[in-house]
């Protein structure tokens, strides 16, 4: 998926100004990092690419399309193309890590056959195959996180937005899961991981989106 923000603010209700003329353009297939301090409007450019914000001025275009130009109808396919991961993964303890990562495809109405193999696939990736049965509170903290990937990625979604997915995790486990995530934009899929890690990022060497209270002041090589 290519991501493309022209000259885009928003305001919230409150007058909050979380972002303020941003513009780059992300390829298709690219992985980049956002970073910036804690409220410099990571989770809102990520909010306003999901369409869970809308922005208050500038265009975003997502493969060429103006999202100011997709009706109600067309919201929930253009989420089934974008998978996203949080930080306190937000499983659901009540069923297994089989059903978790099943969610994704049970919503848009998949066939039981198809979501098998599927989260088959999903958990292959991250190593976490034969803990289908499991709950997820059995795992550990690096498990769960990638249960979390796992499900952002049953759907096979065209972009992987993760909003401080290690912000609980310890320097190795971290590594790991960032490795995972450079592993899905090496199959094609296009990246973007908002972290606070900066000796992670610039081991990563990749490009870099630096936001400072919600304008863009660095945008580059690894940090
Ligand atoms: P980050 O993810 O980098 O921590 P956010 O995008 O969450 O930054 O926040 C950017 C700014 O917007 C902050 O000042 C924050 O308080 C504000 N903000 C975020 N969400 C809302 C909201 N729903 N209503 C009002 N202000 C918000
Ligand atoms: P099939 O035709 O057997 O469904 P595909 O050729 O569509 O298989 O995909 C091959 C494998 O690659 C599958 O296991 C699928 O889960 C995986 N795959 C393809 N794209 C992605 C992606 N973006 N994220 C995760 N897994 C993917």
């Amino acid at each position: 998926m290519e991501i493309e923000f022209q000259q885009v603010g928003k305001k919230y209700e409150s007058g909050q100004e979380a972002l303020s003329q941003v513009s780059f353009h992300l390829q298709q297939g690219e992985m980049a990092f956002l970073t910036g301090h804690s409220g410099a409007g990571k989770s809102t450019l990520m909010k306003l690419i999901m369409m869970i914000e809308r922005q208050s001025y500038g265009k975003i275009l997502i493969d060429g399309v103006d999202l100011r130009t997709l009706g109600a109808g067309s919201i929930p396919y253009h989420r089934r193309r974008v998978g996203v991961v949080f930080q306190n993964h937000q499983l659901l303890f009540d069923r297994s890590v089989f059903h978790n990562v099943a969610l994704p495809l049970m919503i848009s109405g998949a066939e039981p056959e198809q979501i098998a193999k599927r989260v088959r696939a999903a958990l292959d990736k991250v190593g976490l195959l034969g803990k289908e049965k499991f709950n997820p509170q059995a795992l550990s903290g690096g498990e769960q996180q990638r249960v979390g990937i796992a499900r952002a990625v049953v759907n096979r979604p065209q972009l992987l937005l993760a909003d401080e997915p290690t912000g609980n995790l310890d320097p190795k486990l971290s590594a790991e899961i960032m490795n995972l995530f450079q592993e899905f934009h090496r199959l094609g899929t296009t990246v973007m991981v908002a972290t606070h890690d900066l000796a992670l990022v610039a081991r990563m060497r990749h490009r870099v989106l630096t936001l400072n209270k919600g304008r863009i002041v660095n945008d580059g090589g690894f940090g």
